[in-house]
């Protein structure tokens, strides 16, 4: 196992196949034909521990390379899409190999049950702060257009959730000229959010910081995918879900990935009480099929757990929605698979051939792969 947690004979089980493949001449024997007296010879000498020692050490370099050559060629590149926007790093896979079949395989890592933009964080549900998706939180205003305002210049949140929150303002102002949009609370620390509870449970009375603050590590705001909104048109503050101006954006959030994360009838589920503020990164088709099914977070992680590779899978189209794809019949468009990690630290996960995916974990005990369509 090397630093990388890349196992390669783990990966290859089927190496000593490879070494059958050396001809004797590979090996370094010459096996033209030769009078029966010569080979009598070469017997003879090959019984000298020098000369056997030679041939063996040229077998295992010749056999080495041999192996690199045939392994490398059955190794797939993966487009560079395929990690996901921003997050290359943390949802990198440990390796991807493709096996001949319609699907491919790529092996992941136990570390990635808990990065991803589907990641489940909730009362009961800690968040881990994985390195790699911390030290990806980026300042908003090194990324941002000027299609909305920032209450904190010093907010900070995914590369990818940035991203997709310019489209979704510049689009807004393309389509209204309305440019209030107001980013009030992004990215939080485990210290940020110690000394907000504390706040709210000094101003108010613990009860209430109970009911609207997360405690600290159980916020969704640690993991830099959620963000809360309000209107500051020229210094007058409103609600997003008050404003008539809004409504564009009520409307079309979720086309660019964007939940209502904490909706009015789903508090029994989410634990947390409505909040027209609070919005969630969990990027497309997630946040469509959602708003279709009106389930909030916590009911999509279960429902995505029924759809597997060896059962049914989700494809998503724009035109149609959410179909359901029996193992056996080929999914037209993006399609949505669940798999439960293996025993170990590694997992291998099968890519209809022809997808790039992204992948994410849940928080908790499995991985979604969001397989796209090549272009
Ligand atoms: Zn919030």
């Amino acid at each position: 196992m090397n630093e990388n947690g890349y196992d390669p004979h783990g990966q290859f089980p089927e190496m000593p196949e490879v070494k059958r493949r050396y001809t004797p001449e590979e090996a370094g024997h010459d096996t033209r034909r030769k009078p029966v007296s010569r080979i009598r010879r070469r017997r003879r000498k090959s019984l000298n521990p020098g000369v056997l020692l030679i041939c063996l050490i040229l077998a295992a370099v010749i056999g080495v390379s041999l192996y690199l050559i045939i392994s490398g060629k059955n190794r797939t590149a993966l487009p560079q899409e395929t990690s996901g926007v921003s997050a290359g790093e943390t949802t990198e896979p440990l390796e991807s190999v493709d096996d001949g079949r319609d699907w491919y395989t790529v092996t992941v890592s136990e570390a990635q049950i808990y990065v991803g933009d589907l990641i489940l964080v909730n009362a009961s549900t800690e968040y881990r702060f994985p390195a790699e998706a911390e030290n990806s939180i980026t300042a908003v205003s090194s990324l941002k257009n000027g299609y909305y305002l920032l209450a904190d210049p010093d907010a900070k949140l995914e590369p990818k959730v940035i991203e997709s929150f310019n489209k979704l303002c510049s689009d807004y102002y393309a389509y209204s000229g309305f440019a209030y949009m107001q980013v009030n609370s992004a990215y939080r620390s485990r210290d940020d959010q110690i000394s907000i509870y504390n706040q709210y449970t000094e101003s108010y009375g613990a009860d209430y910081a109970k009911a609207y603050v997360a405690n600290p590590g159980f916020s969704e705001h640690h993991t830099g995918l959620a963000m809360d909104l309000n209107i500051n048109r020229n210094g007058a503050i409103s609600y997003v879900e008050s404003d008539e101006g809004a409504a564009w954006f009520r409307e079309n959030a979720g086309n660019y990935g964007f939940i209502l994360r904490y909706p009015s009838d789903k508090v029994y589920m989410t634990g947390i009480n409505y909040e027209s503020w609070h919005y969630r990164y969990v990027g497309t088709p997630h946040s469509l099929i959602m708003n279709d099914m009106n389930m909030c977070l916590e009911e999509y992680e279960r429902f995505l757990k029924d759809y597997t590779y060896d059962t049914t899978r989700i494809a998503y189209n724009n035109a149609t929605g959410v179909e359901y794809v029996p193992a056996e019949e080929d999914a037209d468009g993006r399609t949505l698979i669940y798999y439960a990690p293996s025993e170990g630290e590694e997992t291998e996960i099968k890519i209809p051939k022809g997808y790039t995916y992204e992948l994410s974990g849940n928080n908790t005990d499995g991985f979604i792969i969001t397989a796209n369509p090549d272009a």
